[in-house]
């Protein structure tokens, strides 16, 4: 059977120039700083992200941990949307490792308003923690791979450098950020003083992320980085896919999977009973609300992978799609086809 995947980007796997390099890495131990090939990755993506430094770590959810220990203290107090991936699906790690307390701002756009995250810093009070670290997401997972708008978070860091606090930003897809609005990623980069870039997501790297920032900090976040299990030793094999997934030619190729969620979401919102705001389909992630149908959300899944197609239930009436570069055209088209069979 044909299976169309639209569960998650992750699932992308290296290219077959990627397992070729990989094979003929070089090799050498990466913690003391000779695995060429991370040293390599580690200097170009800094470059790419137009911050001084920045080192490799094996997932996303280290890099925003390790960014999150070297700018807080234990105790403190960091800001960022409500619904945010670092707060919701990062295990707690800030609080468990870091000892960090989370204030989430619910706001859809992606990220808070600077006023609300103005009456949200502590007062210099004894008995409060300290508002020590904002964090932004570009683009928001939760609410479908939005893009915030950049006025905000301009605004926001503006407003946050005026307080003295750090801004980190958890660019897991800011890759998908920068294609879509025909940008830099230079130009959103610029809006935070550290960020993480997932690698193994759309851009098809198997395993690995980069944190970026000033020498200074990366210097310091490379003990946190030892302290959690991440100094992989001979990386080479990885570094050297990472690589090539920071080639611009491959960067582009996310315009592909923004073209194919706009060709699904544009396939299947005629149905009956089913509900898409196109605001929200900007990267390449599609919110489908079936709350108009009869069917549950999870029959409705479940007939869905009958026939070869896999999506997620986001909430009890709304799916999740996402596309990668596993899937072309055609599969989308045999998706449109069969979720409407279904319905
Ligand atoms: C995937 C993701 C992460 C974590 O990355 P992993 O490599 O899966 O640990 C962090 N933030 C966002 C927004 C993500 O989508």
């Amino acid at each position: 059977m044909n299976i169309v995947d639209l569960r998650r980007d992750t699932i992308t796997l290296p290219t077959p120039a990627m397992v070729d390099a990989a094979f003929k890495a070089t090799l050498g131990d990466s913690v003391y700083g000779e695995d060429p090939n991370q040293v390599h990755l580690e200097k170009i993506a800094a470059e790419i992200l137009g911050k001084e430094a920045s080192i490799f770590v094996p997932s996303g959810t280290m890099g925003n941990l390790v960014a999150l220990l070297t700018h807080t203290n234990q105790g403190d107090e960091l800001i960022c949307e409500e619904n945010a991936h670092i707060r919701l699906s990062e295990t707690g790690g800030g609080a468990m490792v870091g000892g960090l307390m989370f204030r989430g701002i619910e706001d859809h756009s992606g990220v808070p308003d600077v006023s609300a995250v103005e009456s949200a810093i502590r007062a210099d009070d004894i008995h409060y923690p300290r508002t020590s670290l904002i964090c932004t997401e570009i683009t928001h997972y939760r609410y479908g791979g939005i893009i915030p708008p950049l006025e905000k978070i301009e605004a926001l860091y503006s407003f946050a450098q005026k307080k003295g606090i750090p801004v980190h930003c958890d660019g897991a897809r800011l890759f998908n950020a920068a294609v879509a609005l025909n940008k830099e990623v230079g130009d959103l980069t610029c809006y935070a003083d550290s960020v993480m870039v997932s690698l193994s997501k759309g851009l098809g790297a198997p395993i690995g992320s980069i944190l970026a920032g000033s020498c200074g900090f990366i210097e310091r976040a490379k003990r946190y980085r030892k302290m959690l299990g991440g100094g992989m030793r001979q990386t080479g094999w990885l570094a050297v896919c990472g690589i090539i997934s920071l080639q611009k030619e491959n960067i582009q190729l996310l315009r592909e999977d923004h073209q194919n969620a706009n060709y699904l979401a544009q396939g299947i919102s005629h149905l009956p009973g089913i509900k898409i705001d196109f605001n929200q389909i900007q990267t390449n992630f599609i919110l489908v609300d079936i709350s108009g149908t009869k069917i549950s959300g999870k029959l409705f899944i479940e007939k869905l992978k009958e026939k070869g197609v896999l999506v997620t239930l986001a909430k009890p009436k709304l799916i999740r799609m996402v596309t990668s570069r596993v899937v072309n055209k055609q599969n989308i088209d045999y998706a449109i086809e069969t979720i409407g069979k279904v319905l």
